[in-house]
């Protein structure tokens, strides 16, 4: 009878087509058929099954389940439901403990102190981790805390719903919203459903008998996004704080100074209006992102982000005074051959990839003595020059230079005023500078790694001495390049 059992319910619960056209309920061959997955024979027609009442489920994760008979016979599936046999004689019910990667299931499965089993018609909130999640990086158990509390941040199921089936309310002996927009219901017997195990992938809004193509798509497009929000909770110290789902401002940080650079976080696409510019917020793993320079110019005080409050403090920056040769001097006053340089740079700034391109703490390219440090206002032979929105890092001639992180090189080029000058591009808008060498290790295109020699420290272009001149450029905006080393933007 028990064998009976599972083979009807594959066929009413199984989708055969590759295609994902469905045979009607009374169709299907006989699994003897070994011919038929190729031959696809007209259906025969299928005496009409005994009908067992099914009292109970559960779905541990997108995968795997299960659902028992009032005889006691369990039927498991580790296909998402596609396909369900018979669980056997080893099997027992799981528990918090054997919930997936060892997790305890928080609010699933004997969170209530029972045993999983025999529920009355439940709406509290069910999350259980996927099997899909990424290696977790150190601190492990923390980290998995924080992807429950994000998952269940991003769980868009209301329980509550009217489950609808042909046009008529069906009543549910249990409902299991179980991740993001994907739950599962158990129809009560009373409504006499031939398919009382019920999928919703919206929310709880529509709701299906069958596990069908599209109903497939959607728990692999749910399982697509869970995998990138692992990966992104990953980049930070705090995931849970950073992660919000919606329309809703993360600034990173939220105090910051003139000369700096912020990262804006959001749930959604968006646009920021700063400082008489417009910055486009780009996807990326679960969110949307932009660099948000702070020029500067940018007077201290109280700015709104969107929904979030920037607080840009003041910062006096030293002065420096320079001399140098009278023929150093008029280097500076040939604008044209300036003027052309400004192009190529230009040019090379206006291309950044879509996205990230390092995902891991921003180096130091050198060990040097700090000669100038970022933001000094430079006075060159007692008259104002420039801001100097780079650091000078003092080394013998030839120290090798290393990329600070992964990227690509945007221009690799001999430049009047900086010599044999490296931009890189790391993504978003973000390039790094390094000026002065006196050899250049890579050309204008190559992918660089964290740590590759691109050159040799100098004292190319307009320079007292050999050091490498170094910043960071967000939307051509020089950044200070100090908050960049040994951290990333997403740990602000
Ligand atoms: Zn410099």
């Amino acid at each position: 009878m028990a064998l009976a059992g599972v083979w009807l319910l594959a066929l009413w619960l199984t989708d055969p087509g590759q295609d994902g056209a469905r045979q009607p309920a009374d169709g299907g061959q006989p699994a003897a058929d070994q011919a038929a997955a190729v031959m696809k024979p007209e259906p025969e027609p299928e005496p009409e099954p005994a009908k067992r009442t099914i009292v109970d489920f559960r779905m541990l994760d997108l995968d795997s389940g299960w659902f028992r008979y009032e005889d006691g016979v369990v039927m498991v599936t580790g296909d998402g439901g596609v396909t369900w046999r018979e669980a056997g004689p080893d099997w027992t019910m799981p528990t918090e403990e054997d919930a997936p990667d060892g997790l305890p299931a928080e609010g699933g499965a004997g969170a209530d102190g029972s045993d999983g089993t025999g529920r009355e018609a439940g709406t509290s909130g069910e999350e259980v981790e996927d099997r899909t999640v990424e290696a977790a990086p150190d601190g492990q158990a923390a980290f998995r805390t924080a992807l429950r509390e994000i998952e269940a941040a991003y769980l868009d199921f209301d329980p509550s719903l009217p489950i609808v089936i042909d046009g008529r309310r069906i009543a549910a002996k249990r409902v299991q919203p179980l991740s993001g927009r994907i739950g599962w219901a158990l129809a009560d017997e009373g409504e006499g459903l031939d398919r009382p195990l019920l999928v919703s992938v919206d929310g709880g809004h529509t709701w299906h008998q069958e596990i069908t193509a599209e109903v497939r798509a959607a728990i692999e497009a749910e399982r697509e996004r869970r995998r990138l929000r692992a990966e992104e909770a990953a980049l930070y110290d705090v995931p849970q704080d950073v992660m919000k789902p919606g329309p809703g401002w993360i600034l990173l940080p939220n105090e910051t100074y003139p000369g700096d650079v912020i990262l804006v976080r959001r749930g959604e696409p968006g646009e920021v209006e700063w400082q008489g510019k417009t910055y486009t917020l780009r996807p990326y793993k679960a969110g949307y992102f932009t660099y948000l320079p702070i020029p500067r110019s940018t007077k201290p005080g109280v700015y709104t982000i969107g929904d979030a409050e920037l607080t840009v403090k003041a910062k006096t920056f030293d002065t420096q005074y320079l001399t140098v040769t009278e023929e150093m001097e008029a280097m500076r006053r040939n604008t044209e051959r300036i003027a052309e340089d400004q192009k190529k740079i230009d040019e090379a700034r206006s291309h950044s990839a879509a996205t990230f391109l390092f995902d891991s703490p921003f180096l130091k390219p050198i060990e040097g003595r700090l000669s100038t440090p970022y933001g000094y206002t430079r006075y060159i032979n007692g008259k104002l020059s420039s801001t100097h929105n780079a650091i000078d890092l003092a080394a013998p001639q030839g120290t090798p230079i290393a990329a600070t992180n992964d990227g690509v090189v945007a221009l690799a080029d001999d430049l009047y005023l900086t010599g044999l000058t490296i931009y890189i591009d790391h993504g978003m808008g973000l390039f790094s500078q390094y000026a002065h060498l006196s050899e250049l290790h890579v050309s204008t295109g190559d992918t660089v790694k964290k740590g590759d020699i691109i050159g040799l420290v100098g004292s190319t272009g307009f320079s007292t001495g050999p050091h490498l001149h170094f910043t960071f450029w967000a939307h051509n905006t020089p950044v200070n390049p100090d908050l960049f080393f040994g951290t990333t933007p997403f740990r602000w």
